[in-house]
């Protein structure tokens, strides 16, 4: 099953498919081990009627030249630059920016706001530490929970009292006293009509310029396994599941894979892992010490239920509307005819709506039926679509869509980490594996090094500071 000196390669998503391209193309064998029947991971594309689906908006950052240079050469002439138009739903409207929303609130509202902004900016939280209080220092009690507690708890499924505070400044950057005050003394002074006319022409993050590829990400990806396996030296072992994950004297020796037609093991001389962290530990034989089984299991992640819709024709202006009031238990819908006319097929538009919640709770073992209708009806709340248009549905349950940065939990990944950084044959990248907010950009980035670093060329080797998440983060991820 496998060749002599391969690097095995676990999970297909962007992380995994760079790295087993990189070392193709250079004559380095590789298996790659992934469980799903297709690749590309949290960035894959799934079809309706016709019509294409991403996780959720999937926009490539620009990152830097190498990385660009990778997606214009996989995607062929399919990738295309475009502006973001993004909205938010606030109080049963959508809404171009948060000024516009500032100025829809009663005066007594807006009052308060402020109010409770200037009181916080004299008066702030001694040593914040928690993603409540910073942002409460940061925005004032009132702005934070107006605009920001009900979509941080929909996200996380906890309360922000016990979510990491820097996460505060990896969401949004720390706005300035000044800064704020004028941001609030503009949006009063352009009530005007005509001021309110200009602003609603100008698409929201109008200076957020990204890529797409044309049919969805997932396309990109699945391109990328194709060249991958012209080379003749890779071979994927498709909807084969790791269960189990041998070791002897700081080796990786082998993996167990769980296959419909029963358990193989694969073995290779190089591993790269892309597997979320928790479960790379509990698959380890023999087990490794308390400490970091302890660690390991302290980590989870939030999962995501996506609601896929076809409708005839298309509904609404916008990319991907934030929800940021609570009447909807929706966090986050998406138009992605808006992000390319090819994802839709003739009058037919793709939208999704997106659900966190947690595996095994009580959204998640809904029926699809059950929560196609609760989805319908928020379509129908939210004035955007009317459902007798929606000719087609689907659901699609998506695990390990967000390590949750619970406060301390830099502490049990630097404890498991510390422990995996001991087999001399194993690099663990990617966003689970690393239990950090990567992006396509990242993922790519860790795969190429790690490919780089099993080519002897001089790089940082994994490169976990260089792909440090908090360096470029952007909210859509
Ligand atoms: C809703 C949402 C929106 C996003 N939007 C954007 C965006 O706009 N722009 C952007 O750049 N990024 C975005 N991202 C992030 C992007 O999806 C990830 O950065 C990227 O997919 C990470 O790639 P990866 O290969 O590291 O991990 P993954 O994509 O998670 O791939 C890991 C692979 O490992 C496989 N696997 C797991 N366990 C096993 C096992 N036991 N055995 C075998 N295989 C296994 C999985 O099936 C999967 O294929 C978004 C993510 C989400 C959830």
């Amino acid at each position: 099953m496998t060749s002599p000196l391969n690097t095995v390669i676990l999970g297909a998503g962007p992380t995994g498919l760079a790295a087993a391209y990189e070392l193709s193309i250079h004559g380095k064998p590789v298996d790659v081990v992934e469980k799903s029947q297709a690749v590309g991971g949290l960035s894959r594309t799934t079809e309706l009627l016709g019509c294409q689906f991403d996780l959720g908006p999937h926009i490539f950052i620009r990152r830097n030249e190498r990385i660009v240079n990778f997606w214009k050469l996989i995607g062929e002439n399919q990738m295309f630059s475009l502006h973001e138009n993004s909205k938010q739903y606030f109080r049963g409207k959508a809404f171009g920016s948060f000024s516009e929303i500032f100025l829809s609130l009663p005066v007594t509202e807006q009052a308060s706001i402020a109010a409770s902004f200037l009181r916080r900016s004299l008066l702030p939280k001694p040593r914040p530490s928690s993603y409540r209080d910073q942002m409460v220092n940061d925005y004032g009690d009132k702005m934070y929970s107006v605009f920001h507690e009900g979509p941080q708890k929909k996200f996380w499924g906890v309360d922000p009292g016990h979510i990491e505070r820097k996460w505060a400044h990896r969401m949004l950057s720390r706005p300035s006293f000044l800064a704020m005050a004028k941001r609030m003394i503009h949006a009063w002074m352009n009530q005007s009509k005509k001021a309110k006319a200009k602003a609603d022409a100008e698409p929201t993050g109008a200076g957020h310029v990204f890529f797409h590829h044309k049919n969805g990400s997932g396309h990109l990806y699945d391109h990328l396994k194709e060249i991958t396996e012209k080379t003749g030296i890779a071979k994927f072992h498709l909807q084969s599941e790791v269960t189990g994950i041998h070791h002897q004297h700081d080796r990786i020796t082998a993996v167990d894979t769980q296959t419909r037609d029963g358990t193989h093991a694969v073995t290779g001389e190089h591993f790269i892992s892309t597997l979320p962290l928790n479960d790379f530990v509990g698959m380890l034989k023999p087990k490794p010490p308390q400490d970091v089984i302890d660690a390991a299991s302290k980590l989870y992640f939030r999962d995501l239920v996506m609601v896929n819709f076809v409708v005839d024709g298309n509904p609404f202006d916008g990319q991907w509307l934030q929800i940021i009031s609570d009447d909807l238990q929706a966090y986050r819908i998406t138009n992605f005819r808006n992000l390319s006319d090819a994802m839709g097929r003739g009058p037919l538009c793709p939208l999704s709506v997106e659900y966190n919640c947690f595996r095994g709770d009580d959204f998640w073992r809904k029926s699809d039926a059950q929560i196609i209708e609760l989805a319908k009806d928020e379509l129908e709340k939210s004035g955007l679509v009317q459902t007798q248009r929606v000719v087609g549905s689907s659901v699609l349950r998506a695990k390990n869509a967000y390590p949750v940065y619970f406060i301390g939990y830099q502490d049990h990944v630097q404890t498991v980490t510390e422990y995996l950084a001991g087999f001399k044959n194993l690099q663990s990248i990617g966003r689970s594996a690393i239990y950090r907010y990567n992006n396509m950009g990242h993922a790519v980035e860790s795969g190429l090094l790690a490919a780089d670093h099993l080519l002897g060329r001089k790089t940082d080797v994994g490169g976990l500071d260089v792909l440090d998440g908090t360096k470029d983060i952007y909210n859509n991820v």
